[in-house]
């Protein structure tokens, strides 16, 4: 008894810290607006709303100008075609046009978990935008690229590189997605008290989606569907990161 008495305490702890949270970040957000130009960089498609679907929400909130670049078009399985397809229907969701998605097909940067990609070619797409688009902040996966996925961890180690370069602006902010722990990235909601202390701790930034978002990154999901298999649905379900987003500016 003394133990469900706890379990639901928990659960309106969490469920009321996600109102107080949402509506002080959405107060902030507003009062920000910052008409950034936004660079988003991922490796596959579904990247964007599996992992940074409350950062776009957030930019685009915030009325700045968000890109996307896609650094493969995921054909480890030969369905690279019907995913680019699923990929500009997910951003359309997700309030990103077609004019701002750029999909990389480069022999070079094969769709495979097990190959690190070559830095110093993604730092050449990368640039490419940053100066096309005069782009002021950069969006990417932290080292671990939060699932381990090797290409993932390839696009943080070529923007890191581009970063201590001098081929890009000192000003060009870099933000990169925390990784989380297993025991917290699949709770959802309920991984709010832990990811509220690490912000407090490490003085991340945290990005929460409303209600209304958090259906329309999983409605951006849902447009994946050769990726649809049983597990996915349970990420959608489960995962804190249709919901939040921590991300630290990346110094060096
Ligand atoms: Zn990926």
């Amino acid at each position: 008894m003394f133990a469900v008495a706890c379990l639901l305490t928990y659960i309106g702890s969490c469920l009321m810290l996600y109102v107080i949270l949402y509506a002080y970040y959405t107060c902030f957000r507003v009062y920000r607006c910052n008409f950034s130009r936004v660079l988003i960089v991922t490796a596959h498609p579904d990247d964007e709303c599996m992992f940074f679907g409350p950062t776009i929400n957030h930019f685009l909130g915030q009325q700045a100008k968000c890109r996307l670049l896609c650094l493969s078009s995921g054909n480890f399985y030969s369905m690279g075609e019907v995913r680019k397809k699923e990929l500009i229907n997910s951003c359309n969701i997700l309030g990103l046009e077609k004019s701002a998605i750029t999909i990389i097909e480069d022999n070079n940067l094969d769709d495979d978990p097990n190959i690190e990609w070559h830095t110093n070619l993604i730092k050449e797409y990368v640039k490419k935008q940053v100066h096309n688009y005069s782009i002021d902040k950069i969006v990417t996966f932290d080292a671990y690229g939060v699932s381990g996925h090797r290409n993932h961890a390839s696009v943080f180690q070529a923007i890191r590189l581009l970063k201590n370069s001098d081929e890009i602006s000192k000003d060009i902010e870099i933000l990169v997605l925390e990784s989380k722990s297993c025991l917290t990235k699949y709770l959802s909601i309920f991984s709010l008290p832990f990811v509220l202390l690490n912000h407090l701790v490490t003085n991340s930034q945290l990005y929460i989606s409303s209600p209304f978002e958090v259906l329309r990154t999983q409605r951006a999901m849902l447009k994946h569907w050769s990726q649809l298999m049983w597990f996915r649905v349970l990420y959608i379900c489960l995962s804190q990161y249709m919901i939040m987003n921590s991300v630290h500016v990346f110094e060096q």
